[in-house]
């Protein structure tokens, strides 16, 4: 039996496959040298009421600032770092900088972390963001995490336990992506989500398409009858924002509103102000 196994190794074994593992190998102690150096980053898109477009807060997103290729997107590197567990330590370091970063910020507004489905397979998660919460000294009321329903599919129970357990702390929670996936109304009813977020791909055709619209006011009906707000990602035009306003969205983000900025850039736009305890003089603060 054992032989055969061996035999069966050795027969799935080639050079290309050696190759890619050589491949995911570099790119893994890339990744873990990247964050001992400091290359990972955090950019901020401005999340914003429909209604009298004020900010309502920033969602973080991970980018990683390679000497050679430039700024690699999360969709290159979140995979391998879930597959090889380091989105552990990875996921960690967002949470933490995220909300280090948002304590600076003038208006205080909110800040919105992503979670990976892997980081929920981890023991107390709770307990993580308690005490990033209470090194920060964040509010924990500033910080929405970001859950998708691939998250919650593998063990309903215990992603249940677990969002109750993160709520406690008074972290509210968002169910991401909705609309595509797994979506269904079982996690609607059972899970206590503070906000929705609306899919960006119906943004694509919702002001061409009767179908789609008809679908993202039902999804807009559907939050009003819950009371849990909607949040339309991917907002690209004017057209798009004007017609979410008339069928009565609660919040916006997307491209048209502000790209993922460096938190220098949105300082330099004048959306927020560092408070002085982050190397500011007072008077800059009063200035802006
Ligand atoms: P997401 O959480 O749904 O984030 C929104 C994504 O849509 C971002 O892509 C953002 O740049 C993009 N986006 C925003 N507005 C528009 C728009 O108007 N048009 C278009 N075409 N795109 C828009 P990004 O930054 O590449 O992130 C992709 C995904 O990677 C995120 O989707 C999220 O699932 C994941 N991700 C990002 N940062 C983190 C992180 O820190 N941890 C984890 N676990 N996942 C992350
Ligand atoms: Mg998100
Ligand atoms: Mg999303
Ligand atoms: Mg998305």
């Amino acid at each position: 039996r054992a032989k055969k196994n061996a035999a069966q190794k050795i027969c799935f074994y080639d050079e290309a496959m050696d190759e890619a593992v050589r491949t995911r190998t570099a790119l893994m102690a890339e990744l873990q040298a990247a964050l001992e150096k400091g290359l990972f980053e955090l950019h901020y898109q401005v999340q914003t009421s429909v209604l009298t477009g004020e900010i309502t807060g920033y969602e973080a997103l991970l980018r990683w600032r390679h000497p050679e290729r430039g700024v690699i997107l999360p969709s290159e590197f979140i995979p391998l770092a879930e597959e090889s567990g380091f989105i552990g330590r990875l996921g960690e370091w967002v949470l933490r900088t995220a909300c280090k970063e948002a304590t600076t910020w003038k208006p205080p507004y909110k800040v919105s972390v992503n979670l990976s489905p892997v980081q929920f397979a981890y023991p107390n998660l709770s307990g993580l963001i308690a005490d990033v919460l209470r090194e920060t000294g964040l509010d924990p009321a500033r910080l929405e995490l970001e859950l998708t329903e691939s998250t919650i599919i593998t063990d309903k129970a215990r992603a249940l336990a677990i969002v109750h357990q993160i709520k406690a702390l008074g972290v509210t929670i968002a169910l991401d992506d909705f609309g595509t996936g797994y979506s269904s109304l079982d996690t609607l009813r059972s899970f206590p989500f503070d906000r929705i977020k609306l899919d960006r791909s119906f943004m694509q055709d919702f002001e061409s398409s009767p179908r789609v619209k008809a679908i993202v006011r039902a999804v807009l009906a559907l939050g009003k009858s819950l009371d849990i707000p909607i949040l339309a990602e991917g907002i690209e035009t004017p057209g798009q924002l004007l017609l979410l306003g008339e069928e009565g969205c609660d919040h916006a983000q997307g491209f048209f509103l502000g790209r993922p900025a460096t938190v220098r850039d949105i300082v330099d736009s004048g959306q927020i102000a560092r408070a002085a305890s982050f190397g500011h003089s007072a008077r800059e603060d009063r200035a802006l």
